[in-house]
């Protein structure tokens, strides 16, 4: 249980002379002093603390955390979904572990044979089939890929300089356009909260280098159009691009290639059961059509015959974009947890996500505006616009209250297509249970007075810090 204690820092715990470990005096001769100028004039003001002052410091820190483990996590658009424990267990095996990247090839062909035959199930998922493991998130996808395509257009000799992006895509695909050097394009929705076509259509011209499109969208609707989208862009020369952030959506049921896609980014931490939040790793593997493949990053891992080596003697490529073999300990995971499930588990992957997302749809209509969408895909977006109107509860203020309630509040404020948004995305994991129980809060949150919510949460140390504030200008250094 979570307590409102006021958590102290450790330099304010910290005793003079304080220990977690004391020596034995030493018993070898002493080495040379250093020279008295590079021997600091005051100890380092380290706070003194014993062992069992920091285990339960940290111990306790932890505790305040609301974990996909302990909570639940309906985060709309970044699937966190539960992840397996063996998953863990077999990645942390030590013949996995203590490698090397630097060992000989012939002494890690095990971990090789494992990424190629990721590289392979990457390329069958998603219909795409070339592929490189390097990118290390996938907003570092998006950029490897459109750097690809500069490399390609550049090699065509056709100087496109634009990328068309949806209005309600993710931010990191604008600032991925723009850090590839290209110019970001904005296409507008229609009133179904897909491609608008006809804005598509006065956008598409020779200048365009990429489409960016996410299916199913931010909204958790899919782009039924999308097969026209990508005719229509290959038609004036261009290509599209596949955020995958979605694709626990679609797993087994729709392959991007098939759609005419040429290139995409899948995300292991939301999609193939890596831990993430809190800023841990992730990986961006992604996928390209067969004439884009000369371009991908080096190494990609080859065989040949039994043998599987690194293979870095590829003239086009645009270089690296990552030290070694990317983010090795995510890959293991999604290796395991795809070996685990097989092509049949992986579509009851897509099937729980659609189904327990509009399970949760259909009990939150009657309290909360749905926008866009009758039915949704792995998730959805509400709307708190009304009960703000009417009542002045903002989807912060329910977001926060949630808290109290014992549920890690969704996602807020994004799309931008959508006023005062919560976007929901209860993943497959979780019970039917549980997503009633996660609607009843709601509607209890929903019929609360305004003022108590605006005090929300009143069960954690912290209230509603200034985020922003604390983003850019952090406060890292302690004054007693
Ligand atoms: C999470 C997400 C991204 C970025 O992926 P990271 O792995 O966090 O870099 C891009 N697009 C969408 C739609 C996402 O949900």
């Amino acid at each position: 249980m979570r307590n409102k204690e006021v958590v102290r820092l450790l330099f304010e715990l910290s005793r003079p002379g304080r220990r977690a470990v004391r020596w034995p005096a030493c018993d070898v001769p002493e080495c040379e002093p250093p020279p008295p100028e590079a021997v600091r004039e005051e100890p380092l003001p380290l706070p003194e603390l014993s062992e069992l002052d920091v285990v339960r410091h940290y111990t306790s820190l932890a505790t305040f955390n609301l974990a996909v483990d302990t909570h639940f996590y309906p985060l709309g658009s970044c699937t966190m979904k539960y992840n397996p424990k063996r998953n863990e267990k077999l990645a942390n095996l030590p013949g996995l572990t203590d490698l090397h990247p630097y060992q000989p090839q012939a002494s890690v062909q095990g971990m090789l044979r494992l990424l190629y035959e990721l590289q392979q199930f990457l390329a069958e998922i998603s219909g795409l089939p070339a592929v490189s493991l390097q990118p290390a998130a996938g907003a570092h996808g998006e950029l490897t890929a459109l750097l690809i395509a500069a490399a390609y257009f550049r090699k065509l000799g056709e100087p496109r300089c634009k990328v068309l992006i949806p209005d309600s895509a993710h931010g990191t695909n604008p600032a991925s356009a723009k850090m590839a050097g290209f110019e970001p394009v904005e296409v507008r929705s229609n009133p179904q909260g897909r491609i608008d076509l006809e804005d598509l259509a006065v956008k598409l011209d020779d200048k365009v280098a990429v489409l960016m499109i996410t299916n199913p969208n931010t909204l958790g609707l899919f782009e039924t159009h999308i097969v026209d989208i990508t005719r229509k862009v290959h038609e004036c020369g261009g290509l599209i691009y596949l955020d995958g952030a979605n694709m626990n959506a679609v797993l087994g049921y729709v392959r991007p290639g098939d759609c005419g896609v040429d290139m995409m980014h899948f995300n292991p931490h939301k999609t193939f059961s890596s831990p993430h939040g809190g800023g841990g790793p992730g990986a961006g593997p992604i996928c390209v059509a067969e004439k884009l493949a000369p371009y991908l990053p080096v190494p990609v891992i080859g065989r040949r015959g039994e043998e599987y080596f690194l293979d870095d003697q590829r003239p086009d490529s645009i270089g690296r974009v990552r030290s070694f073999f990317g983010n090795v300990a995510v890959l293991v995971r999604a290796w395991c947890y795809l070996r685990t499930l097989g092509p049949d588990g992986l579509r009851g992957v897509a099937e729980h996500a659609v189904l327990n997302a509009n399970y949760l749809l259909t009990k939150l209509k009657p309290i909360l505006d749905v926008p866009y969408g009758e039915r949704c895909m792995h998730e959805f977006v509400v709307s708190a616009a009304r009960v703000k109107r009417e009542r002045g509860i903002s989807a912060l203020d329910i977001a926060k209250r949630l808290i109290d309630y014992g549920f890690h509040p969704p996602t807020v404020y994004f799309p931008l297509t959508v006023k005062e948004a919560l976007m929901i995305e209860p993943t497959e994991t979780e019970s039917r249970e549980t997503l009633d129980a996660f609607a009843q809060a709601l509607v209890k949150i929903v019929a609360e007075d305004s003022q108590v919510l605006q005090q929300a949460p009143t069960t954690t140390p912290v209230r509603r810090p200034d985020e922003v504030t604390a983003a850019r200008h952090p406060v890292l250094k302690w004054t007693p």
